[in-house]
């Protein structure tokens, strides 16, 4: 179970990709990858992170915005439709998280009363539409949105999350799940550990539990789960490559 993610200049795919390589020693079943470039795709497989690439060769993965996971099955069992990236229902927001959602059920009781489909017998779905739902009902950005659905949710997570309406915007978020960002020239990675940032960037910020990040217009902002701002540490890695 890993993720990675990377806003900049260059082509996303093959970082994500080759990160999602490096996180292979943490263990998982199968393994997605969701592409920014006007649309949002969403790219999944049960298996190694070498089938999702042999699946992909003939997509277009052209972007420069996007984020890949490797799962390993806590609810329900690994097969395509489980694997991550999920979509919100509206198919206009996408996240991938490492975690636990443990009040699942009710969420996705309430949010199929309102109206919501779902597609993978996951917890993480369900934190998806939550999101979905709380941006609808409060007309606010995705990241407020993000921030809200966090006061709803309880278990441990690592979140990215993607929006065709925020084209070039990363929103990430974590509790008990490790998160680390990479800060290059004009150019940002997320992931569970260093190793997939290294090559790139000695520059890292260890997010906090119950902190959100958001990066957009070539900027780094943290805040809190309450709202209030912090100002990002940041470290030197000194690892040999
Ligand atoms: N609980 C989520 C699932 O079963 C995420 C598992 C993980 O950390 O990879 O899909």
């Amino acid at each position: 179970c890993g993720i990675v993610a990377y806003l900049g200049h260059r082509e996303a795919c093959p970082i994500i990709l080759k990160g999602l390589h490096r996180l292979e020693y943490r263990g998982y079943d199968s393994a997605g990858v969701a592409l920014l470039n006007g649309d949002l795709n969403v790219y999944k497989k049960k298996g190694k992170v070498s089938d999702l690439e042999a699946y992909i060769a003939e997509k277009d993965t052209h972007a420069t915005v996007g984020m890949g996971h490797t799962r390993w099955a806590t609810h329900g069992e690994p097969n395509d439709e489980n694997a991550h990236p999920h979509y919100s229902t509206s198919e206009r927001i996408a996240i991938i998280h490492n975690g636990i959602i443990e009040n699942y059920a009710a969420l996705k009781k309430h949010l199929q009363q309102q109206g919501h489909v779902f597609h993978s017998d996951t917890d993480t779905e369900v934190f998806v539409n939550l999101i979905e739902e709380i941006q609808k009902q409060n007309s606010c950005s995705l990241e407020e949105a993000v921030r809200l659905a966090l006061h709803e949710v309880v278990g441990a997570y690592a979140i990215v999350v993607l929006s065709k309406d925020a084209p070039n915007q990363l929103i990430a978020a974590r509790k008990g799940s490790p998160m680390v960002i990479g800060i290059g020239d004009g150019e940002f990675f997320i992931a569970s550990d260093a190793t997939p940032i290294i090559e790139y960037t000695n520059e890292v910020v260890y997010v906090n539990d119950y902190e959100i990040v958001m990066i957009r217009d070539g900027q780094l902002n943290i805040r809190t789960k309450e709202d209030v701002s912090q100002t990002p540490y940041i470290q030197k890695l000194e690892l040999e490559l």
